[in-house]
């Protein structure tokens, strides 16, 4: 049996108006949806499973920390997570798919949320996410600043603007004149 075997609900289970589910994700539920993006974490799920008419509405309240690889460095970093989402779960001929709403077949009603928990979580990732300033792997970080002196628009490693008129082929950095001067008056 499957860590993820946990994560089946069974709407034949859902007798009562609403039945409530709790899940603890930790490092063996990564592990077992193989996850790239998320590497670790503790988070907690509660599901509402609340029947309405034909329908079941599924309720997840989701909240805890992941691990993410930073941009930067690639180290895990720390992520808060907190969310919650719903779907609509109807039993009918065939499965199907339709993002918020799920049709199961009516001989095996059972749903697996171990992969939409894993969504649902996944999509609260930023884009781009990175330490915070100073937190970065030491080492990765500077090899990362000896990289990235050669590009310029990379502002945060790049010198700023006086030295850009040089390039002009005119020496008008005022600093360098008042130098010379001082220099040439001794
Ligand atoms: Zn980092």
């Amino acid at each position: 049996m499957s860590v993820l075997d946990n994560y089946n609900i069974d709407l034949n289970d859902v007798r009562s108006d609403a039945v409530d589910y709790r899940f603890d994700l930790d490092r063996q539920f990564f592990d077992a949806v193989e996850s790239t993006l998320l590497r670790g974490g503790n988070v907690a799920v509660d599901l509402k499973v609340k029947k309405n008419g034909g329908a079941y509405a599924f309720v997840f309240r989701i909240n805890g920390m992941v691990q993410v690889p930073c941009d930067r460095c690639l180290d895990d970093m720390d992520l808060m997570i907190e969310t919650e989402r719903e779907l609509t779960v109807k039993v009918g001929e065939e499965y199907s798919d339709e993002g918020d709403i799920i049709i199961l077949p009516c001989d095996k009603a059972v749903l697996n949320v171990a992969w939409i928990i894993y969504e649902f979580i996944a999509l609260e990732v930023p884009l781009t996410h990175v330490h915070e300033p100073g937190h970065c792997n030491a080492e990765m970080a500077e090899m990362l600043a000896a990289h990235l002196v050669t590009s310029p628009e990379e502002g945060e490693f790049s010198d700023d603007g006086d030295r850009g008129q040089e390039n002009d082929g005119k020496p008008s950095d005022s600093r360098w004149d008042k130098l010379r001067e001082i220099l040439d008056n001794n």
